[in-house]
């Protein structure tokens, strides 16, 4: 994907086309922001760009043969690391922390000569996962970051610089981005076959973040919820919402330090808004029992701002009972 073509980051997008066009881009990079942003997406174009062998104002052709490689994931001069998802699928709590021998087999493959042109590039997603203490995988890499060889840029990506081993962040340079602006959502949901409808109504509830939303998208019991405003206090309802809460945080999550209680209280004030959608719409439609709803939903957002625990907050969702 060429620069241009990322969604939601017009200003970051802007920062590097500038600086790879003036020959200025740091060999460290440091692409922070909430996941699902993209990071990754603008991390791949930022290659492509650097290996591209005709760039056009910082970014890439997207015609030539290295572009041609890098999209389909085959230019022999870029290395991904791979990300904490994909690594937690082929070994589970592994993924926690980048192996020592996989930074030392890239800081080796920093020092080789590039392959197709003159230029290397290495990807490392959520480099949270370089620890300071455990098999010291940091710092097989940080004597090629203190130094990278010429031709070599190292695009790192983090929830925040501040998760970072401080080490690592004192030799790259930040670059920010934003949540995703709710249009640019919408259409990469869409592009990753969310229905349109769906789609639309997932990106309306913001966090600028298509990976919650798609976590989210299809499973969210809304169903459930609706029960427990409508008839009251029903087990099997309550019983279903508590399991289909996440059972602990996944890789980034972790990393970016929220706790299970913190997993579990934004994915439930998903379902809220999720929900909080759909009955406005039937409001506006005539339907005035949903009055009464939204206002015991509202009531348990701020329960959940205060960090109440999701169990309470759903028993107190349900209706009163009457008499
Ligand atoms: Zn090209």
């Amino acid at each position: 994907m060429r620069l241009a073509e990322v969604l939601g980051q017009p200003a970051a997008v802007a920062v590097l086309r500038r600086l790879i066009a003036g020959g200025r881009l740091p060999q460290t990079l440091l692409l922070s922001g909430p996941p699902g942003c993209g990071r990754r997406t603008t991390a791949r174009a930022v290659a492509q760009a650097l290996l591209c062998s005709a760039p056009v104002a910082g970014d890439a052709c997207g015609r030539c043969r290295s572009c041609a490689l890098v999209a389909s994931s085959a230019h022999p001069d870029l290395t991904e690391v791979p990300g904490d998802r994909d690594a937690a699928d082929e070994d589970g709590d592994q993924s926690r922390s980048l192996k020592v021998d996989m930074v030392r087999d890239l800081a080796d493959r920093a020092m080789e000569t590039p392959i197709l042109g003159e230029r290397r590039v290495f990807l490392i997603p959520a480099c949270e996962r370089l620890s300071a203490g455990r098999g010291d995988s940091a710092n097989a890499l940080l004597k090629v970051l203190e130094e990278p060889p010429a031709g070599t840029w190292f695009v790192l990506t983090a929830a925040s610089p501040d998760g970072v081993l401080p080490t690592i962040r004192s030799r790259s340079q930040v670059i920010r981005l934003g949540p995703l602006p709710a249009p640019d959502l919408e259409r990469i949901l869409i592009a990753r076959g969310v229905p349109a409808t769906e789609a639309a109504r997932l990106a309306m509830l913001g966090g600028g973040s298509h990976r919650d939303l798609e976590g989210g998208a299809g499973e969210m019991p809304l169903a459930e919820l609706e029960r427990l405003l409508r008839g009251g206090y029903h087990g099997a309802s309550l019983a279903a919402l508590m399991a289909a809460l996440p059972k602990e945080p996944d890789g980034t999550e972790s990393a970016a330090g929220m706790t299970l209680g913190m997993v579990q209280r934004r994915r439930t004030r998903l379902w809220l808004a999720a929900l909080r959608v759909d009955l406005r719409v039937r409001l506006r439609a005539g339907d005035a029992a949903v009055a009464d709803w939204l206002d015991r939903l509202g009531q348990a957002e701020s329960d959940l701002a205060v960090n109440i625990p999701v169990r309470s907050v759903l028993e107190m969702l349900a209706a009163p009972e009457r008499g």
